[in-house]
């Protein structure tokens, strides 16, 4: 076991703040990184406030962050995948039974025993997993991602969840040239899906509370915009989509989202507000249309997804801070007002 440094909170109403936390001595099937940048997402933020205490309740001191890039420091005996000072990436997983079907057909993001990065039981040290706003981590090999080299590493991180969890639904369900998407949310997932349906050859509609995101929208790969508090912009889409990523942090209104649906139109959930949606029946069945939900992806599909981006140029736009301005950046997200990630430089812990 060894020290490293981290930013942890101790309660639901506890900023974060430096503290040291432990990390295993490598086994033979580990990776030892030393973390150069950790995006933040919207679920870092819920989970350090509790939020989600119905579903997957907070053991303090959490250390959040599943957005992870960087550099290999040590490998274990049976590792073939990387050697030291290789990039590598880890997401929101580091572990799983590996036996199960759900492993076996390449799901280890629907394994029963799935180990999540930060507030898992750990089965090594006991207590709970402590995730990326951190110096280093030590994972194994099967967890770990390559990163394509012509990639920066602040902007690649955030596709280890952003990226993932919006390819993943993307794919599963037929988004390609042709096919009319929306995206609602221009967040930290929504412009990553923005930018990934756009490569696949999508016409993308962008749906935002913010009119100040406008622009940027077009600029990310949007072929519209439209205001969704302004309802007569939003009936003039109605029941065209093929598809819509839901990738809302707050509760709103998802039927006049599943009206835009055309038959047999898919809306996915990504988002996770802590509260239950109200769903009409009668949106649904009308069209044949469907509702569904979708939870990052495999580990197969993770690096898939990053070779893509690695081939189509992709990573997300981000604000590098340094981990000092963690407080404020959640002050900030809650307000929709981030462009459109934050990356925490984790160079900046070494000064502490
Ligand atoms: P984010 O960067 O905060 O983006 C959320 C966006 O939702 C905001 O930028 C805003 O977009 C919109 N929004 C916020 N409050 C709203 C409200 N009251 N009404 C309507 N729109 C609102 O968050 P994120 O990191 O992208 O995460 C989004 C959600 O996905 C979170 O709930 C997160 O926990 C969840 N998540 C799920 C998975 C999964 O596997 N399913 C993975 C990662 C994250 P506009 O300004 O454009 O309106
Ligand atoms: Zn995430």
């Amino acid at each position: 076991m060894f020290k490293a440094k981290a930013y942890s909170a101790a309660s639901a109403i506890s900023p974060l703040a430096l503290t040291t936390i432990p990390r295993r001595d490598g086994t033979e099937n580990d990776v030892q990184i030393e973390i150069l940048f950790c995006g933040i997402c919207h679920s870092d933020l819920h989970s350090v406030r509790n939020e989600w205490s119905e579903f997957m309740p907070t053991q303090y001191p959490i250390v959040p962050g599943h957005e992870i890039v960087g550099r290999v420091t040590q490998v274990g005996s049976a590792v073939t995948k990387f050697k030291p000072g290789d990039l590598a990436a880890v997401g929101c997983m580091v572990d799983s039974d590996g036996t199960c079907p759900e492993c076996r057909a390449g799901f280890e993001n629907f394994c029963p025993n799935m180990v999540l990065t930060f507030n898992s039981p750990d089965k090594h040290l006991g207590a709970v997993t402590y995730g990326g706003y951190s110096e280093s981590i030590v994972v194994d090999q099967r967890f770990v991602l390559r990163v394509p080299s012509n990639l920066k590493p602040a902007g690649t991180a955030p596709l280890l969840c952003a990226g993932i969890t919006t390819y993943s639904p993307m794919r599963r369900w037929g988004v390609t040239n042709g096919k009319k998407v929306g995206v609602v949310g221009l967040g930290g997932l929504g412009h990553m899906a923005v930018k990934l349906a756009h490569a696949f050859g999508a016409h993308v509609v962008v749906f935002t509370t913010s009119p100040n995101k406008k622009e940027d929208a077009i600029r990310l790969g949007a072929d519209e915009v439209v205001i969704s508090r302004n309802a007569d912009e939003m009936q003039k889409h109605a029941e065209s989509f093929d598809f819509i990523l839901d990738a809302v942090s707050a509760d709103h209104d998802i039927n006049a989202y599943i009206n835009l649906l055309r038959r047999d139109g898919n809306l996915t959930i990504v988002g996770a507000p802590p509260k239950p949606l109200g769903v009409s029946a009668f949106a649904l069945i009308m069209r044949r249309r469907s509702f569904s939900g979708s939870n990052i992806g495999g580990i197969a599909e993770t690096q898939e997804m990053l070779d893509f981006c690695g081939k189509h140029n992709i990573t997300a736009d981000v604000e590098v801070i340094p981990i000092q301005k963690v407080n404020e950046a959640y002050e900030r997200l809650l307000k929709s007002a981030v462009k459109y990630r934050f990356s925490i430089d984790m160079a900046s812990l070494k000064s502490e």
